[in-house]
């Protein structure tokens, strides 16, 4: 039976509802904002420290290719999940086996418009049989340039992330976005955008068939788990998407602005290499 909430349950509840939406503003790009927001760090034990570990000036000797490791033989054998409706969308998608065939399927894609917009279309990179996938919002103004997810500043901390942090290389995961074109001055993609490019990412979730996922920032999560619950509530557990586990954690375009944030990342990219079975280096003395 539920009770009355005591006034300072209600005051806490408040003041977790505010930061929460501070925080996704600011994850939004809105500038003005208290600098350090650390929603986190108030309802969670203290996280180790992350800035360090982004930021090694290099790989850690010996660790810089290791591959993550193999599919267990239970996920490897596991059947990919049946299409659902969402990709009758768009008859024959279904069908594509492979990530070629899909950005084929794609092909010169005028399916919504942003179309007319775009310099490249984004399909994504990276190993078409990675046991990880870290899906983002749309490309940006480099992304768009250059036809590559995760290229501009946000890129090279997600980057940094991979390589420093996990000991992986950038072409061992698989990249891409919710969206596969830029929504001009980089606003948040439309529901209509969205909805339209939906059915992609879902055909390359099945493709890859990844053992896990990180959705990086409240657009993607939101979008993937089809809730609008902030971030802030969803990082650091565990979700599913497609049969796969997902894991939120905070965009790295946030951590560029809010660069205290970055040990709840780290926390949450401790625990997807926990899964996929990835030795946390001890040695270089960042972590
Ligand atoms: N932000 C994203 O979400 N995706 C990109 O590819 C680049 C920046």
């Amino acid at each position: 039976m539920s009770r009355d909430l005591t006034a300072p349950e209600q005051r806490r509840l408040m003041l977790d509802s505010v930061r929460d939406y501070l925080e996704q503003l600011a994850e939004e790009g809105l500038e003005g904002l208290p600098a350090s927001i650390s929603t986190t760090a108030t309802r969670r034990d203290a996280a180790p420290k992350a800035d360090a570990v982004f930021a090694r000036p290099a790989p850690l000797p010996g660790n810089a290719a290791a591959p993550i490791a193999e599919p267990t033989a239970s996920a490897a054998s596991s059947p990919r999940p049946a299409p659902i409706e969402l990709l009758s969308r768009y008859p024959g998608l279904e069908k594509t086996a492979t990530l070629e065939e899909l950005s084929a399927f794609i092909g010169d894609c005028k399916r919504c418009k942003l179309a007319p917009l775009r310099t490249h279309l984004v399909f994504g990179v990276g190993n078409p049989d990675a046991d990880l996938m870290f899906v983002g919002e749309a490309p940006g103004a480099d992304e768009d340039a250059r036809g590559e997810p995760f290229v501009g500043r946000a890129g090279q901390l997600l980057t940094d992330i991979i390589e420093r942090g996990m000991g992986l290389r950038r072409a061992d995961v698989y990249i891409c976005n919710v969206i596969k074109c830029r929504p001009p001055d980089n606003r948040n993609p439309e529901p209509d955008e969205v909805a339209t490019c939906e059915p992609f990412l879902m055909r390359q979730i099945d493709l890859v068939r990844p053992r896990a996922i990180v959705a990086l920032g409240t657009f993607a999560v939101q979008a993937l788990l089809k809730v609008k619950t902030p971030i802030s509530r969803l990082r650091g557990n565990w979700h599913e998407v497609r049969g796969v586990k997902l894991m939120p954690t905070f965009h790295p375009a946030y951590l560029l602005r809010s660069p205290g944030e970055k040990r709840w990342v780290w926390q949450d990219i401790q625990e997807v290499m926990k899964v996929l079975g990835i030795e946390i280096p001890t040695r270089g003395g960042a972590r």
